[in-house]
């Protein structure tokens, strides 16, 4: 049962196709998972193409969730991960981590581990996989931090996040998940600005992962 929803606005922004394609990933794959903004999203696009109906006609832009459906046109490809039953990438998601699967999980801190998705826009979007019961380094943001979890669990001071919950936070949040013991926890994380972190070797080695 999933208990943490994107907010309205990001749902609306994902409609109207205003986000990036990171952003709009993310948003598809909770939107996959989420009966209740799917309800969300399909009636914000029925009212948009009313006002389209309305407006003269003009050619629709390239927007980055077009990007994201694009993908979607392909038969899906196995998961690169091993998630089995109903751990499984969802659908937005398999195609991206396919075509990522080459570069490998690389190491981000003890016990986390980080496969960065391509996407072409400003915001980064990777899949970070954390071993259960492992912390990631205390840290605030210099922008937006959108967070999924696509397996597993993490605690935090906002709550216990489980598959399809979404966190999104700014710069006036310090936060440092834990996994839970019980089992490894997958996340889809899409920044649009470097983490901060306060832990001075996690600072030394952030430009090398690019986090
Ligand atoms: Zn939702
Ligand atoms: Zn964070």
């Amino acid at each position: 049962m999933i208990q943490h929803h994107v907010s309205d606005d990001l749902l609306l922004e994902y409609a109207a196709g205003g986000l990036d394609e990171g952003s709009s990933l993310l948003v598809a794959t909770h939107v996959a998972l989420c009966t209740q903004c799917r309800r969300f999203v399909a009636d914000a696009e029925a009212l948009g193409g009313m006002l389209l109906e309305d407006a003269a006609p003009e050619p629709l832009r390239d927007h980055a969730a077009a990007t994201v459906l694009s993908r979607l046109d392909a038969v899906p490809a196995p998961a690169p991960v091993a998630v089995g039953g109903d751990d499984r990438l969802p659908l937005p998601l398999r195609r991206y981590a396919t075509e990522a699967a080459g570069a490998g999980w690389r190491l981000m801190a003890p016990g986390v581990r980080q496969l960065v998705l391509p996407t072409s826009t400003r915001s980064t979007a990777r899949l970070i996989r954390l071993a259960p019961g492992s912390r990631v380094p205390e840290h605030t943001h210099s922008g937006r931090e959108l967070t999924l979890v696509v397996t597993g669990a993490y605690r935090d001071a906002f709550g216990t996040f489980r598959r399809g919950d979404v966190a999104e936070h700014d710069e006036s949040v310090v936060h440092q998940p834990t996994v839970t013991d019980d089992a490894e926890c997958i996340t889809l994380a899409v920044t649009d600005a470097p983490l901060r972190f306060r832990n001075p070797l996690m600072r030394l080695v952030q430009p090398i992962l690019g986090i």
